[in-house]
């Protein structure tokens, strides 16, 4: 997986840094405190400042090893820009996203090792994950609800670690999903999430500091897809 400025400081949402390529509609920052999304979280929101204007970033393409933030505008922006990513989106992002590895968790653990077989993240407080799941009953899968809730409350803290991809690759349940692996960063390290004493997992998304800062979550309907995959649908509890 790629190593993003936004790993190492999930905390920085705004920055100013220098264009150092651009086409119309698009372009290459020095630096970026953007996530382009990955792993079914969807990506980062946000603008792109310079002295003549204003866009919106509205996704992202990746070329040879160099993202283009894409913009909202067939606009050319060059010199210094002031860039900042839409923290609302983010937050929610994050916090659903930090729920999917708690639910893939609970599933990877009650379940016999079920791998998550896909996941997709909305922009609306829900999401959902796939797992391989043939021969569940689905109320199963939604008394899961309470024990996420728990792991919620418990508040437990989030860390990571970069580890070599065959370290990652011997250690059972480290690569979760079943269709895709994360490729290594360019030096081979594959980045290990760690929800402190629930679980370890591949990830380059962005996660709480801890399961304690997500809302409650509603387990909201299972749907069989297939004979192999259970689809659940999951959403962050409205605050009163
Ligand atoms: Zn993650």
């Amino acid at each position: 997986m790629s190593r993003y400025f936004c790993h190492d400081h999930p905390d920085v949402l705004a920055l100013e840094t220098t264009v150092v390529d651009a086409r119309p509609g698009a372009v290459v920052l020095e630096q970026s405190p953007f996530h382009p999304g990955g792993g079914g979280q969807l990506a980062d929101r946000g603008v792109v400042a310079w002295a003549g204007g204003e866009a919106r970033v509205t996704g992202f393409e990746t070329v040879d090893g160099r993202t283009w933030h894409l913009l909202g505008e067939p606009v050319e922006p060059s010199g210094v820009v002031r860039v900042a990513v839409d923290p609302e989106f983010r937050a929610t992002q994050t916090e659903l996203h930090t729920g999917a590895h708690v639910l893939n968790a609970l599933v990877y653990q009650q379940f016999n090792g079920a791998l998550l077989t896909g996941a997709q993240l909305g922009d609306d407080g829900t999401g959902r994950c796939d797992f391989d799941l043939p021969d569940v009953d689905n109320d199963r899968l939604r008394a899961l609800e309470a024990a996420l809730n728990d792991v919620i409350r418990q508040d437990l803290p989030v860390r990571y670690a970069w580890i070599p991809r065959d370290e990652a690759e011997s250690q059972a349940g480290l690569l979760r999903s079943r269709s895709v692996a994360p490729p290594p960063s360019a030096d081979g390290l594959i980045r290990i999430v760690e929800i402190v004493g629930l679980d370890r997992q591949a990830c380059g998304g962005t996660h709480l500091t801890s399961t304690g800062r997500s809302r409650a979550i509603r387990i909201l309907k299972i749907d069989n897809k297939g004979r192999h995959n259970r689809r659940v649908r999951y959403g962050l509890v409205a605050l009163a």
